[in-house]
This record gives structure tokens, sequence and C-alpha cells, in this order.
């Protein structure tokens, strides 16, 4: 059975409202990585997808590079997002189901990106390194932790990406190529060519919980809805989170 886990990067934007009305018609679940920053500006459009039962992560405060920041930094950055997602479930009235967290630019802290790495990474231990081992220790005592059960993509049959405390992913859209500043710089040109990378990935038609990454950016929402509505054509089920 062809599965996946939908979770969104970036929110809120501009779209964020017309985002959860469209997924909520089709009744997909998400989880929606926010950005502390973009909520402080802006959190009605997360207080509304809470109450439409939406799952809201923590994507760091400043959306910067952990690699960039110290220890410290960084925990600051994770608590503030925390302040901006503990008042939003407050003022939906909702209590909060999980606490989940993803690294901007799946930099896990020590300036590499982890996703270049997933066709390579079988046999490594991801969290061999002193500041991301802090760093998930910190997130491990917080509560935070990974809710993709289903999960069957060889990726996770490493066993420290199943441990890792934060969200990793194993198909990413890569709906920002099509964005004005990417557009032209990558191999993705068109939603053509997003659909059909997404029909000739073997692990998304053959493995069950497969973990999509979406971005909720100013750009991004035309394709987001053209390759979501391609994979409910192509029979994908989206799985809800626990
Ligand atoms: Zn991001």
């Amino acid at each position: 059975m062809k599965s996946c886990y939908l979770t969104i990067d970036d929110s809120p934007s501009i779209h964020t409202g017309d985002m959860v009305n469209f997924l909520a018609k089709r009744d997909i679940p998400a989880l929606l990585f926010v950005r502390g920053d973009l909520v402080a500006q802006n959190p009605a459009p997360i207080v509304n997808a809470i109450q439409h039962g939406f799952y809201i992560g923590n994507h760091s405060y400043g959306h910067r590079p952990y690699g960039e920041m110290s220890y410290d930094e960084c925990i600051a950055d994770i608590k503030s997002c925390e302040d901006e997602i503990e008042k939003c479930y407050k003022v939906a009235g909702v209590s909060r189901p999980g606490k989940y967290f993803r690294f901007p630019y799946l930099d896990r802290g020590n300036g590499d990106r982890v996703e270049r790495h997933f066709d390579s990474v079988a046999n490594v231990d991801i969290n061999d390194d002193e500041k991301i081992t802090a760093l998930q220790n910190y997130l491990k005592n917080m509560g935070f932790h990974q809710p993709f059960k289903k999960c069957a993509h060889p990726l996770y049959d490493n066993p420290s990406i199943k441990a890792a405390a934060d969200c990793l992913m194993t198909f990413t859209s890569y709906d920002w190529m099509l964005t004005t500043r990417h557009i032209g710089k990558w191999p993705f040109h068109s939603i053509d060519d997003l659909k059909k990378r997404i029909d000739q990935d073997h692990n998304l038609q053959n493995s069950e919980g497969n973990i999509l990454i979406f971005h909720d950016q100013s750009e991004t929402f035309e394709t987001f809805q053209s390759l979501i509505d391609h994979m409910i054509e192509r029979d994908y089920t989206f799985l809800s989170f626990p």
C-alpha cells in the first residue's frame, strides 16, 4: 500500500488558511512545522490550523542553520518557538498532542545537511557529533520525538535515524525549486517534472509511511495543490499522526 505522512515546513504564509481548507476538504492530516518568528507576527492561521485538527511542530524561531549557532543559541531559539506554539494551543483551546521538531535546512547542528547523504547513510550513525548529540539529548529531555510509527522506508532501518529526536523525512517534494529565487537553477523546472519524480520514486511506490516534505511559502501553494491532487489520483493514502 502506498501511504505517506504529510509534513509541511515554514508556516505560516499568506496561504496557510487556504492550505488548511484544501487539506480539510480532502480529509488529509498534516503536521505543520512552523517558524516562531512568523507565528509571532501572525498567529491566527496557526490557531485556525490547530482548531481544524492539524498538528504543529517546531521549526525553530529564526530559521537559521543550527551549524552556524552556538549550542546555547540553538536552545534559546528552540525555546522561543516553543513559546509561540504554546500560545497558539492556548488560544485555540486545544491540548497539545505532542512535541515535534525539525531543524531548518535539516542542519542538525554540525553545518551539514543530512538529506544530502540519504543515499549513502544506511550504516552511518547520524548523531555521531558532539553538538548533535547534545542537541538530541536536549530535545529528548524536553519530550520531542518522531510520530512516524509506520515508516517502512529503508532509511528507517538505520537505528540512528529511527531513534532521532528530531523529525527527518524520506521524500522531499522539491516544491521550492519552482520559486522565483530557485527556478532554472535546479534539475526540476515544472510541476510536471515534480509529478514525474513522484511517479518514478521507487520507495514512494513500494513502502508504507513515507515522510513527505512540502513547504508553506508565498510561492509554493500552486505546486502544493497540484502535487497533492496528483498523489490522490495515484491512490496514495495520507496517514494520521498518533
Ligand atoms: Zn524550513
